[in-house]
């Protein structure tokens, strides 16, 4: 039976960084992704350069016909494969004050976050439990933790995130699937460009950003077999920025 791994927004910032290090690991990888083909082929040949096999699998994770579709036909191609580790990475950010926001900022941010979590768990979950192993890692927020002002989506999102998380922890831990989730602060890629960096700096105890590298690294040690009493956790990575 081959074992690979999912990683869903794969294409860019913390997702790629991931894709690299479990292909390090070495894991075969799915590389999920929306619409940036050219950012998913260069993850793909970071894996590749790995010595992993790298699948580009366009789907948006919001929709769970097209996670069914996809992720079916995956499946019944490769009978003998099975998809052990899985990280629910993808997500956006649509900030406005509640006062301000609308439908579609609210429900496009809770559905590919927390719904996209339920759409691609849902799918990879009975294999899964047959395998008897398994790793899943959902990818936070420090906004779902405190929550903060100018995200009421996004911190409902990662907050329903962090409480999945531990529910079905208890429910698989028997089976050795671990289910953990990494909250990190503020890390550098595109979805934290247009923030003001220097100012939010000064307010981070290691008076710095993150880099996603140093999410995978967590990432890839709770994804590892060394991490399995590991569960049901909330990891954060911020620099200090959370007390
Ligand atoms: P990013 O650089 O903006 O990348 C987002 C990734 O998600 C892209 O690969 C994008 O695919 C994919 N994506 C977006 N919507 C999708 C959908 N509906 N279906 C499938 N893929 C989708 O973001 P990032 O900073 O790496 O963030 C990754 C995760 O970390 C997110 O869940 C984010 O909330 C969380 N996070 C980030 C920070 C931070 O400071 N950066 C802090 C805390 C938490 P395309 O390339 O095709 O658009």
């Amino acid at each position: 039976m081959q074992s690979y791994a999912l990683v869903t927004g794969g294409s860019r910032g913390i997702g790629r960084a991931i894709c690299v290090k479990l292909a390090a690991m070495g894991y075969p990888v799915l590389i999920n992704y929306k619409g940036n083909r050219v950012a998913a082929e260069e993850t793909a040949s970071l894996v590749k350069a790995e010595g992993q096999e790298a699948v580009l699998l366009p789907f948006d994770v919001a929709d769970k016909k097209e996670v069914e579709a996809v992720l079916g036909q995956w499946q019944e191609n490769n009978k003998d494969c099975v998809i052990e580790v899985l990280i629910n990475n993808a997500g956006i950010r649509q900030d406005a004050l509640l006062a301000f926001m609308n439908d579609d900022q609210w429900h496009s941010v809770l559905d590919t976050s927390l719904q996209g979590m339920f759409n691609i768990t849902k799918q990879l979950m009975n294999p899964m439990l047959m395998n008897r192993y398994g790793r899943i890692i959902n990818i936070v927020s420090l906004s779902g933790l405190k929550g903060m002002p100018g995200q009421v989506n996004y911190s409902a999102a990662k907050a329903g995130m962090i409480g999945a998380t531990k529910a079905l922890a208890q429910e698989v831990a028997k089976r050795n699937i671990t289910v953990n989730a990494i909250a990190p602060g503020f890390v550098k890629t595109d979805m934290t460009e247009e923030l003001n960096e220097k100012e939010l700096t000064s307010l981070i105890p290691m008076k710095r950003f993150g880099e996603a590298e140093e999410v995978a690294d967590l990432a890839g040690f709770l994804a590892s077999r060394q991490a399995g009493y590991i569960t049901g956790q909330v990891i954060s990575i911020n620099g200090g920025l959370y007390t």
